[in-house]
């Protein structure tokens, strides 16, 4: 029995150091941890571990941030789980910061009714991430597979996974085989042209399940991020709500024009809405206290762009951040295909709602991972029933040898599935993408779009201009 976990962000390493000492070969397109959002994250992960906290409050919190459309059980499982992760993380030594006595710092992030964010510094991620690189390194039972991306899954004549296709960057293709494909490859955030996800996050993984009759869910709800820094860098860098939460204020064409500390979804409406009035927005840090000591990686940030918080104003605009749909997946991390598992942000848990938490992804990579490794181990010589539905077939489509530039796939999704959507225009991007659909880019955007479509409500993270019920209070507050 084979398994090959592809992706090495904190969802596949976990999956690989859990598994130990059974076998795997962890599969990544550069080196480990190359490409990965997990490295990226800078505020933490969530874990009800302060003395005046408890899971069921962060379950709470965690529907209510979603829009009370979340899973129960599947958000009380993980926000029950958090605490042990916290646990395992210290148990291997990550750094997390402290106070004087010794307790970890917890920090408070919006829509959390506790501090109970877990950091390290403003580079949590990258922090947390390369200790469990660290480890899995070490593993003999790992083998690392470098510079090989997965393009296609290899189904057995009863659809039950077999290999991998994988190809190196010249393009060479080989087959692995497998008895279990473990996807761990991240989210789908370079599919837009504003994100903060690395420009690999072009939603592969959730192409390979899909072409392999995989069931997806919830892929038209996508959080953005109301201040990424709008100075033609791509990826977004990403301005810390942290400053709003310091004083920084949002200005429209020189004028305050939103509460800044409203949700993000609610901020990134006032600020989609204004932009697309033609108004010039920027956020106003110049008068934070301590600015360059209490946020030094912001002030490093503008400065690669020639601009300093300090004296300038920063220009703006929401960009995509997080992908809450994905490759839907049951308790053990199992997909409607057998063999096949999905785990961190490439999965639809259901945890999210229709809106991430602050802080519960890297939790969700973790608690999930370590999910497939538990089921990998239980399920060898044993059936296979995933407590999935199976996949619309209306949404399945084969690969063909179609060629469609990323920036066009970019252009579509970032005019019909931003912040406000209509039904119109979301029609009219079905219509081109479907056509391009054996493309896997082309094929996950159609599929973004398609789901939109076929949602036509306000809900969580974006606003439905034509949705009567929400339409007045999808402008600008006062
Ligand atoms: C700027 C930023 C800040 C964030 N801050 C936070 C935070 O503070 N707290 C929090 O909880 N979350 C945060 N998030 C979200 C969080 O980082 C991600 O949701 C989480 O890290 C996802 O982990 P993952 O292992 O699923 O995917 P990733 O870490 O993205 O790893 C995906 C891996 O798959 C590989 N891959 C992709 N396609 C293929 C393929 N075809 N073949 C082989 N390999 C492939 C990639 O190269 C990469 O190694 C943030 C995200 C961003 C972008």
């Amino acid at each position: 029995m084979s398994t090959v976990v592809v992706g090495s962000g904190l969802g596949g390493l976990t999956v690989a150091r859990a598994l130990s000492p059974e076998p795997c070969v962890l599969l990544t397109p550069g080196v480990l941890t190359e490409g990965a959002a997990s490295m990226l994250a800078q505020g933490g992960i969530a874990a009800a571990v302060g003395p005046d906290d408890s899971p069921r409050l962060h379950a709470r919190d965690t529907w209510r941030a979603g829009a009370m459309t979340g899973d129960r059980a599947t958000i009380d499982r993980i926000t029950s789980a958090a605490p042990r992760v916290v646990g395992g993380l210290v148990d291997l030594t990550v750094p997390f910061d402290r106070l004087p006595d010794g307790r970890l710092d917890l920090a408070l992030e919006g829509g959390h009714s506790r501090h109970r964010v877990v950091h390290a510094g403003d580079h949590s991620g990258a922090t947390v991430t390369a200790a469990v690189a660290d480890a899995v390194s070490g593993l003999p039972s790992v083998t690392v597979v470098t510079g090989q991306r997965a393009v296609r899954l290899v189904l057995d004549a009863h659809g039950a996974v077999a290999g991998l296709v994988v190809a190196d960057a010249t393009g060479a293709q080989r087959t692995l085989e497998a008895d279990q494909v473990v996807l761990a490859t991240g989210g789908l955030g370079g599919l837009f042209p504003h994100t903060t996800n690395p420009l690999t996050a072009l939603g592969q993984g959730v192409a390979l399940a899909a072409r392999a009759g995989a069931r997806t869910d919830d892929l038209h709800l996508v959080q953005f991020h109301p201040t990424g820094l709008d100075v033609g860098r791509d990826p977004m860098p990403l301005l810390t709500e942290a400053l709003r939460g310091a004083g920084a204020v949002l200005l429209a064409d020189g004028h305050r024009f939103v509460g800044e500390l409203q949700p993000r979804d609610v901020v990134s409406a006032a600020v989609w809405d204004a932009l697309a009035s033609g108004r010039q927005i920027h956020l106003d840090a110049r008068h934070v206290d301590g600015l360059a000591a209490r946020f030094p990686s912001v002030v490093a940030l503008c400065a690669e762009s020639g601009l300093d918080p300090r004296r300038d104003l920063l220009p703006v605009r929401p960009t995509v951040h997080y992908s809450m749909g994905g490759v839907t997946t049951d308790a053990r991390a199992r997909t409607s295909v057998p063999g096949l598992y999905a785990v961190g942000e490439v999965s639809r848990t259901g945890l999210h709602g229709a809106n991430r938490l602050a802080s519960n992804s890297l939790l969700e990579a973790v608690v999930t991972g370590q999910a497939a490794a538990a089921d990998i181990r239980a399920v060898r010589g044993s059936g296979w029933r995933a407590e999935v539905p199976p996949a619309d077939p209306a949404t399945l489509r084969a690969a063909a040898d179609t060629r469609v530039g990323l920036a066009s796939v970019r252009a579509l999704l970032g005019e019909a599935c931003g912040v406000v959507r209509d039904g119109a225009t979301l029609a009219a991007a079905v219509g081109r993408l479907d056509p391009l659909a054996g493309d896997d880019a082309a094929y996950v955007a159609w599929l973004v779009a398609r789901s939109a479509l076929a949602h036509p409500h306000s809900v969580g993270a974006h606003r439905r201009s034509d949705d009567p019920a929400v339409a007045a209070t999808h402008g600008v507050p006062a």
